[in-house]
């Protein structure tokens, strides 16, 4: 497969700083809102937001065939609607535009004010408008961690694990963009040792490390995606802070899993990176033989990605502290085959669902991709440069987390998102 985008050689007329996640290989694609309360569908070379809108208006995608009013909306949704031949020609176009050689949009400087941004004049939005919003959990490492401490360290994994992308719906009412600040939310939860609830602030705030894919139209109701096409489904990838509240998780879980522990707020970063973006870092994923998968979910070939995560704690006073350093390709269900098991029973997926990964833990200690299991439920606290200890997530702590792949001195990254729990707002009966 030969995309031009992605040629390692391209270099761009704009500014890029070696270290940013945003070369010309990049081109994502996201929303944001310029000074004059304009609405822009964009992509995003280094620290320059650019408007797709204004580059329809000036017919630079005119020998495209697709309608370029999508480029015109509030949400990438109808812009993913599209199809993935879409995605791919606006994206290798991108590229040609901002290409060194290429003078058309570089020598046109009255052009070039309408079409390019500074980052930071404008106001970088939640890219599409998320339909559903459904889970996975899909990390070996993570389930095996969490069965340990929430039921039994000798059959940590439950039997279905090994044979099903294990997921449950959430809620996309609260799916908030990198930036906007999270209240600790309150609720029940057990004492240990008690057998009544209490009322009152979740004490365990924590965050889980994720990756999201956003779907096109996958499918019509009834009808399945097989998993050998679901990657065509697949637009592209954020990063994903899963808010949760272990307290109230404990408590609340039993029988029909996650509920006000975790819709209080998921945060997503806000330019999405295509698929076609991460090709060149496509690598295996787990070995799945024991057991092996139904036939339904089993694929050749690799459908895992290798992107870089880690999560960063930024205290109140300014310090900081990485906490988590993760790997998407640790992940033993490929999206693939979460997505073929998400619409085998005929369930529609549209353009612009989410689909959280699960949290990304690895095998060691400091790759766990939850406080949860960093501190092995509070029992082994981090150390901040400040001197102070954290074992779960305190008011106005910063939760930062940021994703990269690096492959032939190309860098391709996510950004971050990044969001701060406020304390709680005061609850009156
Ligand atoms: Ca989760």
């Amino acid at each position: 497969m030969n995309i031009f985008a992605n040629n390692p050689a391209l270099k761009s007329w704009l500014e890029v700083s070696a270290q940013s996640d945003f070369p010309i290989q990049n081109i994502p694609f996201g929303v944001f809102t310029d000074e004059n309360d304009r609405v822009h569908i964009a992509t995003r070379i280094g620290d320059y937001a650019i408007s797709l809108s204004v580059l329809e208006e000036l017919g630079y995608f005119i020998d495209i065939d697709f309608d370029g009013e999508v480029l015109h909306d509030e949400t990438l949704n109808a812009f993913i609607s599209e199809g993935k031949a879409v995605w791919r020609a606006v994206r290798n176009r991108i590229a040609e535009i901002f290409e060194a050689n290429n003078p058309k949009l570089r020598d046109d400087a009255e052009a070039r004010a309408e079409v390019i941004f500074d980052l930071d004049k404008v106001l970088v939005e939640l890219p599409v408008y998320v339909g559903d919003y459904t889970d996975f959990y899909s990390s070996r490492e993570h389930a095996t961690n969490v069965g340990m401490m929430f039921r039994d360290p000798n059959n940590a994994l439950l039997p279905n694990w090994l044979h099903i992308p294990v997921g449950y719906h959430g809620r996309s009412s609260t799916i908030v963009p990198s930036g906007v600040p999270v209240h600790r939310p309150v609720g029940q939860s057990l004492p240990k040792g008690e057998t009544l609830p209490v009322f009152g602030e979740s004490k365990r705030v924590d965050f889980e490390l994720e990756t999201a894919f956003i779907t096109t139209d996958a499918n019509e109701m009834g009808q399945r995606v097989p998993v050998e096409k679901a990657e065509d489904a697949i637009f592209g990838m954020v990063l994903l802070n899963d808010w949760s509240a272990r307290d109230i998780q404990a408590w609340e879980y039993v029988p029909l899993g996650p509920f006000l522990a975790k819709n209080f707020a998921s945060s997503i970063s806000c330019w999405v990176v295509a698929l076609d973006a991460l090709e060149p870092f496509r690598c295996a994923s787990p070995v799945q033989e024991e057991p092996k998968p139904l036939p339904y979910l089993q694929q050749t070939g690799d459908h895992a990605f290798d992107i870089n995560l880690e999560v960063i704690i930024e205290t109140e006073s300014g310090v900081s502290q990485t906490v988590c350093k993760s790997n998407f390709k640790y992940m033993y269900w490929t999206m693939s085959q979460q997505l073929a098991h998400h619409t085998v029973n005929g369930c529609l997926v549209s353009s612009g669902d989410l689909m959280g990964s699960g949290t990304i833990s690895g095998s060691e200690k400091d790759s766990f991709g939850s406080m949860l299991e960093l501190t092995w439920a509070g029992q082994n606290p981090i150390a901040m440069p400040d001197g102070t200890e954290r074992t779960f997530i305190q008011d106005n702590d910063t939760v930062v987390m940021k994703g990269y792949c690096e492959k032939d001195g190309v860098r391709i990254g996510f950004g971050e998102v990044s969001s701060k729990l406020l304390p709680a707002i005061p609850f009156v009966k």
